[in-house]
């Protein structure tokens, strides 16, 4: 099916989005420039340390483009249902259209997403069955971005040596206390707020149960088989691969494939 984009229009997520985007670029911008470079031209640090900011960064933003721009599990217009499956469908009364058990009418978006989580405007998005992968991925590398920005803020003033050789005139290093301040602050609450959410989220898929399932407590009356948790980690990532779990430059196949129309992100 290759690549569908998916773009949602709400100027409220846009702005959103836009934060997120403008934590990551200042950071991956300033970081490099105040801390690792000078520190390994002194040999304080090695060029590891630099390549592995630079990837954690990247798997940052790519998983960040991606969950905001893949269909979250749209439905669509005329879905084939199969007889044996009608069963597990309902009408939505917002859109009128049939749609499997555990989708759920997003009021942003104005569609039904099959086994919706919920609406995101960090990135102005769903998620759902086809980008929820994506969104985790989105929190585990903001969380490591974070966690390496602190230790980097942290290392440049009580461990590593001072710097002798740089430019002070650079506006960069003329400003460099104010310029790691507002990184630190940036990174506690980029860490702050995305483990809570981490966390949440990881109990939702080892219960195999939505936050919209979670939130309207509908989670008893679901009689659903009780799966191990590498068989709902598996499909919600679409691979048996515990290491692809971590990449987000793949195309996820559903394992199981739902109701004929499945949409590979
Ligand atoms: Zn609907
Ligand atoms: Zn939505």
């Amino acid at each position: 099916m290759g690549l569908q984009i998916h773009f949602v229009i709400d100027p409220q997520g846009w702005c959103c989005m836009g934060m997120i985007i403008f934590v990551w670029l200042y950071n991956t911008l300033f970081i490099p420039q105040i801390i690792l470079f000078p520190h390994y031209e002194e040999g304080h640090t090695s060029a590891a340390a630099i390549l592995c900011y630079y990837l954690v960064s990247l798997f940052c933003i790519v998983s960040l483009l991606r969950a905001s721009i893949a269909d979250p599990g749209k439905l669509p217009e005329r879905p084939k249902i199969p007889l044996t499956e009608r069963e597990f469908w309902e009408l939505c009364n917002k859109c009128n259209m049939m749609r499997p058990k555990r989708s759920h009418h997003c009021s942003r978006c104005g569609h039904c997403v099959r086994r919706m989580d919920h609406h995101c405007p960090w990135i102005n998005n769903c998620v759902g069955e086809d980008n929820h992968w994506l969104f985790l991925q989105l929190c585990f590398y903001t969380q490591l971005l974070s966690s390496y920005t602190l230790i980097l803020d942290f290392c440049h003033y009580y461990y590593f040596l001072p710097l002798k050789k740089v430019n002070w005139d650079l506006f960069v290093f003329r400003h460099e206390l104010a310029l790691l301040r507002i990184s630190t602050f940036m990174g506690i609450i980029m860490l702050g707020g995305i483990s809570g959410l981490f966390y949440t989220q990881l109990m939702g898929i080892f219960t195999d149960t939505t936050s919209i399932e979670k939130m309207s407590n509908c989670c008893e009356e679901i009689s659903r088989p009780r799966k191990p948790w590498q068989q709902t980690f598996s499909e919600v990532f679409g691979t048996r691969w515990k290491i692809l779990w971590f990449i987000p430059f793949r195309q996820r196949q559903p394992l199981r494939i739902p109701y004929h129309f499945a949409n590979h992100v």
